[in-house]
């Protein structure tokens, strides 16, 4: 992993040059206590020259290596000891535990860390150890916090409920369970803990309150600023302990944020980012006027955090009709919504599109530069995303997210036009217009889905894809939604992309279905087609599995397994681990996509050998 991280690469091999540097100080460089001339320059006889006591740079270099080392790593151990567990147990025990501890947390936090070990040094006298005490009381704040949020996280899992259930104590709980999970993070944190702690001994050393019989790099430094070696002219005498405390600091730095970059992909990976324009590799212009967006063969990776490529989406096509609803349906993990975002180039980082094309009328999405791409986003393509509270901005009025909508594709809208659009979008989503100054918390779950709704049809859209906009509503709001999405399809003539799992929303709202499984299609056809006549084994699980409130007295059937991982794909046909009909056949090859007729096919074996 640090191998692909050159950052956290770098990092490592400058601290693990000055730890060699300070393991081997007195091998290679053994301090010379006679003395030669006072501030000699770089030379054969003294690398770096000589300090105001005629001493070799060089080997002080490496022996104050040591000590800053060995005051920086006790004092790390000390912050992280101390921060790690207050961490731990705040996030843990929570209520009054992490109220108390969190409190003093606050109150070291807003205390400046150097005025502080100043003040403690002052009073309890510059020691080696005093110093190491006074760095590491003062460093573990960051720890402290670091940890609670992390065990906090942590601490509802499964795994530790199932621990809970099973009688676990709770030292045993915290030892075995959650502190495996955060050390990771805490070793990420030590490290940049420690560059903290070397900063601190060398201001202290350099503000002369370091320990006058060892010489660390701080303390080299005082000396030489004190002894005139400015006035001498004798840079290297402030320049090389200079260069040791930026060498350390620099190489904990980048390993630090490296390891954090390793051991928290979701910082890295989990924002949805605009991505670069890729090569379209497939695709001729469709034909049909009518066509508004066709993809041909797209093919979607993702970049796993330990590494390989895993296919999410592979070798999709489909097309979508002026005024059609299309519905995308299958089990989460299937690929619905990375297909759903790269209609909208927004895939998440870590995801790529390696191949296909999309196209948008006649115009090559894949082959637009990103300013062109942010143009066709909210103007043409819209999304309407799941979780309308966490997609609406708390602390703005609805009205004034939904002008803000408009106003950043008409930039020269004038006030009192931006208010009347405002008020027609939101009659059109069935949201009285006098609404527009409430907060998003003031609506109820129905109407910030219309709301959300709204923003995205501030700029007109020709295509309107929604990622599971039902999925966290009642039923009397999820059919209000269902039938506003009907009414826009009918009204504006609106083109609308529906991902969701559920089978009942698809036989309700769409016109056509694409069942997709491991992130390839299963099967493609009209509604009537799918529920009527499905050819995929897939498909048939899917609707044997969807409630029937028709026929109380059936057993719901659940599907045997879960969907493949993206980084272990059956060889042949992806559901065949789960298939009740799976033949020989099905474990070693890839069944393609066919059909008696262009408008209803499956990827099925079975499809060849049995009469339709
Ligand atoms: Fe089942 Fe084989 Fe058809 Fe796949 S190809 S759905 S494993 S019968």
């Amino acid at each position: 992993m640090i191998a692909r991280s050159p950052m956290t690469a770098i990092g490592l091999i400058m601290l693990l040059a000055a730890i060699g540097a300070a393991v081997l100080a007195p091998v290679v460089a053994p301090i010379d206590h006679t003395a030669s001339g006072v501030y000699v320059p770089p030379g054969a006889d003294h690398w770096l020259g000589t300090d105001d006591g005629g001493q070799d740079v060089f080997s002080l270099f490496l022996h104050g290596a040591r000590i800053s080392l060995v005051i920086g790593c006790f004092a790390t151990l000390i912050s992280v000891v101390a921060g790690g567990t207050i961490g731990l147990l705040s996030g843990y025990f929570g209520g009054r535990v992490e109220n108390t501890l969190m409190r003093v947390t606050d109150i070291f936090l807003v205390i400046p860390d150097l005025p502080l070990i100043i003040a403690l040094v002052a009073v309890i006298g510059p020691s080696v150890f005093n110093i190491i005490f006074a760095i590491g009381l003062v460093g573990w704040t960051g720890s402290a916090r670091l940890i609670r949020a992390q065990t906090l996280a942590v601490k509802n899992r499964k795994f530790v409920t199932r621990a809970r259930a099973l009688g676990a104590s709770h030292s045993r709980i915290i030892l075995r369970h959650i502190l495996p999970q955060v050390a990771p993070l805490l070793c990420a944190n030590t490290i940049l803990v420690l560059s903290l702690a070397i900063l601190n001994e060398s201001t202290l050393s350099f503000l002369g309150l370091g320990d006058a019989a060892t010489i660390s790099w701080g303390q080299a430094l005082h000396i030489a600023f004190t002894r005139g070696a400015m006035s001498a002219g004798a840079w290297w005498a402030l320049l090389v302990p200079g260069f040791g405390i930026a060498w350390v600091v620099l190489g904990c730095a980048l390993l630090g944020h490296g390891l954090e970059d390793i051991f928290s992909p979701r910082a890295r990976f989990h924002h949805l980012t605009p991505g670069p324009a890729p090569t379209p590799t497939a695709g001729p212009l469709p034909k049909d006027a009518n066509t508004v967006l066709t993809v041909r063969n797209l093919e979607i990776d993702y970049i796993l955090p330990d590494g390989p490529l895993a296919r999410a989406v592979d070798g999709v096509s489909f097309e979508l009709q002026r005024g059609e609803i299309l519905g995308i349906v299958g089990e989460s993990g299937c690929g619905k919504s990375t297909l759903l975002l790269s209609l909208l180039r927004l895939l998440p980082a870590r995801a790529q599109i390696a191949g296909g094309s999309i196209h948008l009328g006649p115009r090559e999405l894949l082959a637009l530069s990103e300013t062109e791409m942010a143009d066709v986003r909210g103007k043409a393509l819209s999304i309407v995303f799941q979780g309308a509270m966490n997609a609406l901005n708390p602390v703005h009025t609805v009205g004034a997210q939904i002008a803000e909508a408009i106003g950043r594709n008409h930039p020269g809208m004038t006030r009192p036009a931006l208010e009347t659009r405002v008020g027609e979008i939101l009659q059109k989503v069935g949201v009285p217009t006098d609404r527009r100054t409430q907060y998003p918390h003031q609506f109820s779950g129905g109407m910030r889905q219309r709301a959300m709704i709204a923003m995205a049809l501030a700029c007109n859209p020709t295509i309107l894809c929604a990622d599971e906009p039902t999925t966290a509503l009642d039923g009397i709001n999820q059919a209000q939604v269902l039938d506003l999405l009907d009414d826009l399809r009918e009204t504006l003539g609106l083109s609308i992309i529906l991902v969701t799992h559920d089978l009942g929303v698809v036989a309700r709202t769409c016109d056509r279905v694409l069942v997709l499984y491991g992130g390839t299609i299963a099967e493609t056809g009209t509604v009537d087609n799918i529920f009527h006549n499905p050819m995929h084994p897939y498909t048939r699980e899917l609707i044997r599995a969807t409630p029937d409130l028709t026929q109380p007295d059936r057993l719901l059937a659940t599907i045997p397994g879960t969907p493949p991982r993206l980084d272990n794909l059956p060889l042949g046909c992806r559901f065949a681990p789960r298939c009740a009909q799976a033949i020989t056949q099905c474990h070693t090859e890839r069944p393609n996509l066919r059909g008696q007729v262009a408008a209803h096919q499956a990827s099925c074996h079975l499809l060849e050998i049995l009469p339709s």
